[in-house]
């Protein structure tokens, strides 16, 4: 019989995969890994931008805190966005989008939740709160027939 040994710290957390949506348990101090799932290589770091920031993609499992000064143009997946600053791009974010007031955003977004404080800016297509499952469900209905 294993004893189950008393409140051991764990040393791994959950992470979703940004390409297969699986989750996967990492060391809690990794800053990257292979998903054992679709095996490419997943950014866990979390980020703070503060000046012009343009790539080609900007994923991570963690979270990404864009600063007044901060302006990222790029594809973004994301656990959690707060903006302060300006974005321009497609996100896709696990968790919550937070745009503050003095913050400005261009492009699509698609999240779970999004909380837009008075003043901010956001200026494109939204889809927020729609899993992919409702939208499977959605097509599903929409393709079944009656015959
Ligand atoms: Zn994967």
């Amino acid at each position: 019989m294993a004893s189950t040994s008393p409140q051991r710290k764990p040393a791994v957390k959950q992470a979703t995969c940004t390409y297969c949506a699986q989750v996967v348990e990492v060391a809690r101090r990794a800053m990257s890994i292979f998903c054992p799932h679709c095996k490419k290589r997943l950014i866990l770091e979390d980020y703070k931008i503060r000046s012009y920031y343009a790539v080609r993609e900007f994923f991570t499992c963690g979270d990404i805190v864009v600063e007044r000064r901060g302006h990222v143009v790029a594809p973004i997946k994301v656990g959690n966005l707060t903006v302060k600053g300006k974005v321009h791009g497609h996100v896709t974010a696990r968790g919550r989008v937070s745009i503050c007031k003095a913050g400005w955003f261009k492009g699509e977004l698609e999240a779970p939740t999004l909380c837009v404080e008075g003043g901010a800016v956001v200026d494109g297509f939204l889809r927020i709160g729609v899993t992919p499952q409702d939208a499977g469900s959605e097509s599903a209905k929409a393709g079944a027939r009656r015959s």
